[in-house]
């Protein structure tokens, strides 16, 4: 096994898939910079809280995560296993792309003031701080997830696979397996998120952006709000154009299906968590910030598509759809097995 800091084989590995190597983020940044510098420290410390739940090949894997450095149009997130390294990496242009996005979202009043509770005001820019970040944690943890449930190969010879959510060439034959897989991702991601944001090491952070006492009894749905509004952003921002009859040929799940994956997983983590919160969220809660949402960002020229969604998911059509997603989604687990890392 090569003996090398973490950083100069992520830097080796994305310079041999065709990226820049690694971007350096300057700590000293009162922009985009200073974010990705954060989601370097946040992400890592995550990664590190979750290192001892994980057992693959009978101990601990070492994680890591890292920007990529590439064309500013480049807008992607990768996973794969170097050396025994599990690595995560997200595109300076997917930083970028969401950092604008966040910030249009946060310049409306009613998505800021949703999340005031008491008196105060709150700060638009630590509602950004603060859903920005969670978003991107939801990113890597996403890629993560692919590396949890064996979707990248780890086998010491042959070549290395390195998955990338955007692809250059999606291969038609596997797409519905392909977006089981996203499916599985986004769980381990939903649960992973909501971990560390409810009770992790990112909950005090996030009491002090929202104004309220770590210890207040409202904080847990508020967190869940502010997972849920980062959330719905997210894949608002990564919504194209979609056609009902296209719905199996995308290399990922539509839109309002990956929410729906992830309000289900949000309901699970909950059930274990949080009992008293295992419902959440209603449907009046879901359209109140689905809503507030894409009002929010209704400026950004993003030409959304929730309306064809939502009438695709409720018609016999799209039932039939979900029902052979998540068939295949209990295939690929049951396939996966041999690869999947423990989840302790
Ligand atoms: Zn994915």
């Amino acid at each position: 096994m090569a003996i090398g800091k973490p950083e100069d084989m992520f830097h080796r590995v994305v310079r041999e898939e065709g990226y820049w190597g690694r971007y350096e983020a300057s700590e000293s940044d009162n922009g985009l910079d200073g974010f990705i510098s954060d989601a370097y420290r946040l992400m890592n410390g995550s990664f590190t809280a979750q290192q001892p739940k994980l057992v693959t090949d009978g101990g601990h894997p070492d994680l890591y995560f890292a920007a990529i450095e590439a064309d500013d149009n480049d807008v992607n997130a990768l996973a794969f296993i170097e050396d025994g390294w599990a690595m995560v990496g997200i595109t300076k242009g997917l930083f970028d792309s969401l950092y604008s996005f966040f910030a249009i979202a946060c310049q409306d009043h009613d998505l800021v003031r949703s999340f005031e509770s008491g008196a105060s005001t709150l700060d638009a820019s630590e509602i950004f701080a603060l859903l920005y970040i969670t978003a991107i944690n939801f990113a890597a943890n996403h890629e993560l997830g692919h590396l949890v449930h064996g979707h990248c190969s780890s086998a010491a010879t042959g070549p290395r696979t390195v998955r990338r959510e955007r692809l250059l060439q999606a291969d038609a034959a596997c797409r519905l397996r392909s977006q089981a897989a996203e499916v599985e991702a986004d769980g381990y991601a939903t649960h992973m998120t909501l971990q560390n944001l409810l009770n992790g090491p990112a909950r005090d952070a996030a009491a002090r952006q929202l104004g309220v006492p770590p210890d207040d009894p409202q904080l847990d749905e508020e967190l869940l709000r502010v997972f849920l509004t980062a959330v719905i952003c997210f894949f608002h921002r990564l919504q194209d154009a979609f056609a009902a009859k296209d719905v199996e040929l995308r290399s990922h799940p539509f839109e309002l299906l990956r929410i729906n994956v992830v309000i289900a997983n949000l309901r699970g983590w909950c059930s274990t968590h949080r009992p008293q919160l295992a419902n959440w969220p209603n449907q009046d809660d879901f359209a109140r910030i689905g809503g507030m949402v894409r009002n929010a960002v209704s400026s950004s020229g993003i030409e959304d598509a929730w309306d064809a969604q939502t009438a695709f998911l409720g018609s016999d059509a799209g039932q039939q759809y979900r029902d052979r997603l998540y068939h295949e989604s209990e295939l690929l687990r049951k396939q996966m097995e041999p690869l999947q890392w423990r989840v302790l």
